[in-house]
Order: C-alpha cells, then structure tokens, then sequence
C-alpha cells in the first residue's frame, strides 16, 4: 500500500499527546532524517496525562514533573512542534491538512495520534460544578474545588473515577460514587474482585450507588442534584463525570479514511489510505471481526513505537497488545492484563483480598485469560510473562 520507506520526508503529526511525542522520539530514535512537526490544538507543551488524576490533582507534581519531553529536546532533535493549532479538516489527494484557525499544512506522510475525549451526558454540561477530565486545563480547574468538606458525586467507577475519587477523599471530601454496574470496574475485573474493591473503598469512606444512574440532574443554589434511578437524590457541590471516552472521527471520515468507534488501523498502525497512520487512543483495530479500541497508556506508547517502524520501513517491535493498564487508587496499585470475561473463573493465586495485597488469575478451562493484581507488581509481572507466552489465546478471548 505504501511506497519506498519514509526516511527523508516530511512527517506530519496530529495530536499533542503520549503517542504524538513518542511517534517523534521513535522516528529520530529510527534515524528519520526528514522534518517532522507536531502539530497541537492544546497551548501547552506535550504532558502526560496519568498524573492529572493523581499526583497532578493533588499538588504534588507540577506543570514541570510531568511532560513528556525536556523543553529542550525537540529543538535538539529538529522536531517542529505547532502548538495551539486544531486540524479541522485533510486532503488526501493533495496531501494537506488544514488548520480550523485558516492556513494549511502539506505532508507526505501523516500520522493522526488525535487521543479521545471524555463523552459527555446531555444532561449534565460543564459548569462551574461539572467537571469532565482530560486534560492539565480541566485537572487544575478541578484541584481548585476539592476543598475539605466539599461535597463530591463522581459519575462512573471506572479507573479515572475511581482515582479522582481518591484523591478528593484526601483532600477531605465527602465523596458519593455513582455507577451504573453492579460494583466499581465490575466489566474489567469482574464481580469478586470488583465486590472487593468495593469494600476497600467504602472502608476509607467512599460511598457507592451502584446499579443506578443519574436520571435527572438541576442546579440548585445550594449545589447540584442528582435523581438516581434507584430512587435515591445526591446533592453535590462538585460533580466529576467518568463514563468513558470519544474520538473525533468526523473529520477523518469526512476526508475518506475508514472509521468506525476510531480510526481504523491494522497491527501496524496504517489506516485505509496510502501515507496515513494512526497511534494511541484514536486508533481502533478490527480483528477476528471485534473492534478493539485503543485506550491505556502502554498501548498508546507501543502503538507509536509501531508506527515509527513502519514508517520507515524497519521491523516492528515485538510489542504484543496484552491490554496491559494500571490504576493508583490511594494505597492501592491495581494492574490488569488480558481479559476476565463474564465466562471466566477467578481465583486469587497469591495473597488475599483482605490485605489488598494479592493477584487474581482468570481461567477458561485451564486456559490462562487474564491477570489482575493490588499492591503485588512482582507476583503480577510473573502472570504478565505466563499470558504473554500464549499471546494468540488472549487474542481470542479479548472482546
Ligand atoms: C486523567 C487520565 C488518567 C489516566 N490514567 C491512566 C493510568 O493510570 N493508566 C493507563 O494505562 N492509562 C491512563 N490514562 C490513559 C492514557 O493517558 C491515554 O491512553 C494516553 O494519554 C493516550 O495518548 P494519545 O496520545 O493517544 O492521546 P491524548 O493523550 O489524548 O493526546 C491527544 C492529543 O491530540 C490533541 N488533538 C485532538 N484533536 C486534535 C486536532 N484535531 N488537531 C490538533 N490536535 C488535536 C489533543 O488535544 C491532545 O493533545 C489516563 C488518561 C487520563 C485522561
């Protein structure tokens, strides 16, 4: 699909973002000697976003502690960085790309690393009191509310509600977490060890609606309610939504690019066009006829190392996709890999629930699927390696 390798052309870059950054790093990593620009609606320079419901939230790394390169680095690498410009709209024939502030830009080889952003509720738009988050912006907004004694409802107890519920309990609040699954990250980790976490939480004092959602939502002086369909009313001061993610496809699809819940993207990260790619969260793959989007860090990183390599024509990196993420919630380090579906039996290989020190395997039969772990990187690491070493049957099971 692609011509001769991309060694001295000009490689444009969409995003602002972990993939976006190490897309650039693995190119000149690569020996890429062509330009490369990055290009950023975002004002700031590349930052990591784990942070900004962790450490970031709670004041303890700055604006400084979490970018994702030395300020210095990309004028020593050559690497163009095009900050405060959103791509609106491309050209595939005349390869351009053009800019939502007017101007254009050509390439002769993209790469979209555009990431995806928080799905709103309709019935909950961003005020003073609803927060989404995403980016530093909306993290130093929020850090700003989570004051003692504020009242704090969480929509959604997947890892970014669930950290951001954390760090408002150590900042004092009296925080509510609302989730429409039967118990926090039941979908990921499935019941046993999601009825634990549970536990763990409410035993540092966070309260949980579980099974319900907000049906109803109005401002009040006095702060925000929330009408659960359980019955019951939440009133808050602060109201943080975590349900999930979107990607901006419009415009790819609008230039002819195949596009589904991402962009669709094969192994290797090329898309349905000659020249175009895509790295990170925008990125979905169609495999076995399921489409798998993008969505953690280490998938991000690896998926632009792959990029960087087909771009130029060099083998990929053996960098299997094992869905691998971690989460801090407090004092808890929670990793997972591979999957634990509904059909899946866990059972606790090492350490026990009550200490929160302990690894859960899932098994199909006497098929290895998935891993999950708290506050046991090393136990964890020796599943990683097990499941790894039969990388095809997680591919399977994976939906
Ligand atoms: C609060 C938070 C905490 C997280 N914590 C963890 C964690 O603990 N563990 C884990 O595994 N993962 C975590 N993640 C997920 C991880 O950070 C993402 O997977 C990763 O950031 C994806 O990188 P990306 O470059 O694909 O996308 P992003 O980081 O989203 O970057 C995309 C960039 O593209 C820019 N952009 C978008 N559209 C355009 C356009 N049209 N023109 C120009 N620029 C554009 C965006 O503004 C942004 O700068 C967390 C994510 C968040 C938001």
């Amino acid at each position: 699909m692609n011509g001769p390798h991309a060694s001295g052309s000009h490689v444009v870059i969409v995003g602002g973002g972990l993939a976006s950054v190490r897309t650039a790093q693995a190119l000149r990593d690569l020996g890429h000697r062509g330009r490369v620009s990055l290009v950023s609606e975002e004002p700031d320079e590349p930052y990591d976003r784990p942070p900004l419901s962790k450490e970031y939230l709670l004041g303890t790394r700055g604006a400084a502690d979490i970018r994702l390169a030395d300020p210095d680095e990309y004028a020593r690498r050559d690497i163009e960085l095009l900050l405060g410009r959103a791509v609106a709209g491309m050209d595939l024939r005349t390869r351009t790309l053009t800019f939502a502030d007017g101007g254009e830009i050509g390439y002769e080889r993209l790469v979209v690393a555009t990431g995806a952003r928080p799905r709103r509720l309709p019935d909950l738009p961003e005020s003073g009191r609803v927060h989404y988050l995403r980016t530093a912006a909306d993290s130093r907004r929020l850090a700003g509310v989570l004051t003692d004694g504020a009242r704090v409802a969480v929509i959604g107890a997947g890892f970014i509600g669930l950290e951001v519920a954390c760090a408002a309990r150590l900042r004092g609040c009296r925080v509510t977490v609302v989730e429409a699954a039967a118990q926090p990250m039941a979908p990921i980790i499935g019941a046993e060890p999601a009825a634990w976490l549970r536990r763990w939480h409410s035993g540092r004092g966070l309260e949980f609606r579980c099974g319900t959602t907000v049906e109803k939502s109005e401002e009040r002086p006095g702060g925000r309610l929330l009408w659960l369909g359980d019955g019951t009313v939440v009133e808050a001061d602060v109201v943080v939504v975590g349900v999930g993610v979107v990607r901006d496809t419009a415009w790819l699809a609008a230039a002819g690019l195949e596009t589904h819940h991402g962009l669709v993207c094969d192994e290797t990260g090329r898309t349905s066009a000659a020249d175009v790619f895509g790295a990170g969260d925008i990125v979905c793959r169609h495999t076995a006829g399921r489409c798998r989007p993008t969505g953690h860090w280490t998938a991000a990183s690896d998926s632009a190392a792959k990029v960087a390599a087909a771009l130029l024509g060099v083998p990929p990196p053996d960098l299997g996709e094992d869905g691998f993420f971690w989460s801090d919630q407090a004092d808890l380090r929670l990793q997972f890999v591979g999957a634990a579906p509904p059909t899946a039996t866990a059972t606790v290989v090492s350490g026990d629930f009550d200490s929160g020190k302990f690894v859960v395997h899932y098994t199909e039969g006497d098929r290895l699927t998935g891993v999950f772990a708290a506050n046991a990187p090393r136990d964890f690491l020796r599943g990683r390696l097990a499941l790894r070493a039969i990388r095809p049957a997680i591919d399977e099971v994976r939906t």
